[in-house]
């Protein structure tokens, strides 16, 4: 993959686009023009698509990172009187109670432990405990450590119940199959800058329709309305308010490349080529992973320290930053941790690059003591 002189972001989002993707970006549109609706309207069609959504679901984009369109899904979804379910393994499960606390509405925020996936066992109980719960707030890959929580159950169970499901598939959309036949759900919330590859910038969700049209009115903020985002989109073609003209071209580029590779399966298997790739080389170096293969998501890795003396996070990141690989941070509050990513234009070459950056860190850094004090210790 071609992809220019910039360091390998292993830190999902931003990500490693293509240049392809790139380039795109040397025009600039008007966002009257029609052309450029035009783009708009086909990425709209072929988000729809990537779930199956058919006629009973749209598209409706937004500008702004993804926690913006989490937000606008649950203020103008969930009725004022609402009552959301999160089960919650991670920061972005957090986010979203945060969310709702923001908006006013009533949030049950369940704990699940943050190496364990949330299923739809775990749902039903909390639902049959509180049937003042209208909505469940799923996310499906917790992106904070790394667990793909069990979404097909989940949603059988709303489903079977009557509950509306909002997901946020910020980091598995277009990855790990979601298809509406199987997930069904009101809300799905999704970005621009992660599996699909493309820079970010925006967020979109794919909504049940007629979910939608019953809600005009409940959002708290007119930037926020996807009701209104979508009226306005269907009846001019165009954007509510300036569009990222720049960001929407890219990802249409991201997409055209995204279905040239085979769709969602080639990506999920160039992810998880990724994912066992680095999960092997750091193991030979000593490391070990925080989650149990099981329900770890070939998306992001998390990796117990080392328990060296010599370890430090910012003087690991920055000398592995200078071998052009940037790392993430962990995201735990009771085990020290890094990140590695495994999605964007990459694939298993730049993970075996990767390991051989970091054997040089540890190396530099005097780290002989790799494996931590004590491994699969959980919060
Ligand atoms: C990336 C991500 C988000 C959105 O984060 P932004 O920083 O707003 O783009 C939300 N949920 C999950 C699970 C994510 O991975």
């Amino acid at each position: 993959m071609i992809r220019g002189n910039d360091p390998i972001l292993l830190t999902p989002g931003p990500l490693t686009t293509s240049l392809r993707t790139k380039q795109a970006m040397l025009n600039d549109w008007g966002s009257w023009d029609a052309a450029f609706n035009a783009i708009t309207a086909s990425l709209r069609r072929d988000l729809v698509d990537i779930v199956g959504g058919g006629d009973e679901y749209t598209c409706v984009p937004l500008q702004g990172s993804g926690t913006f369109s989490v937000e606008a899904a649950i203020g103008t979804v969930v009725p004022r009187d609402g009552k959301v379910l999160v089960p919650n393994n991670g920061a972005y499960c957090a986010r979203i109670v945060k969310i709702c606390r923001y908006l006013g509405r009533a949030v049950v925020d369940l704990p699940v432990p943050e190496d364990q996936p949330a299923t739809g066992a775990i749902v039903e109980a909390a639902l049959a405990a509180d049937p003042g719960i209208t909505h469940v707030a799923q996310v499906h890959c917790e992106t904070g450590a790394g667990v793909l929580n069990e979404l097909s159950s989940i949603a059988q169970v709303c489903a079977r119940r009557g509950k509306g499901l909002i997901v946020d598939a910020m980091s598995s959309f277009a990855a790990i199959p979601i298809d509406v036949a199987t997930v069904p759900f009101d809300a799905l919330v999704a970005a621009s800058g992660k599996c699909l590859e493309g820079v970010p910038g925006m967020g979109f969700v794919i909504v049940r329709k007629a979910v939608l049209e019953a809600r005009a009115g409940n959002a708290h903020s007119l930037a926020m309305d996807l009701h209104d985002q979508y009226v306005y989109m269907e009846k001019t073609t165009q954007w509510r308010y300036t569009p990222p003209t720049h960001v929407v071209a890219a990802l249409r580029t991201a997409v055209d490349q995204f279905k040239e590779e085979g769709g969602q399966p080639a990506r999920l298997a160039r992810y998880a080529r990724n994912c066992e790739t680095l999960v092997g080389g750091m193991a030979e170096l000593g490391f070990r992973t925080f989650l149990s293969p099981a329900v770890q998501a070939p998306i992001i890795v998390t990796f117990h320290a080392p328990a060296d003396p010599a370890y430090q996070f910012k003087s690991f990141y920055e000398r592995t930053r200078e071998r052009g690989y940037i790392l993430y941070p962990g995201k735990l509050t009771q085990v020290e941790t890094f990140r590695v990513g495994c999605i964007g234009a990459i694939d298993a070459n730049e993970m075996r690059n990767v390991v051989s950056a970091v054997a040089q860190t540890l190396h530099d850094m005097g780290i002989r003591q790799v494996a931590p004090a004590s491994p699969r210790k959980a919060a």
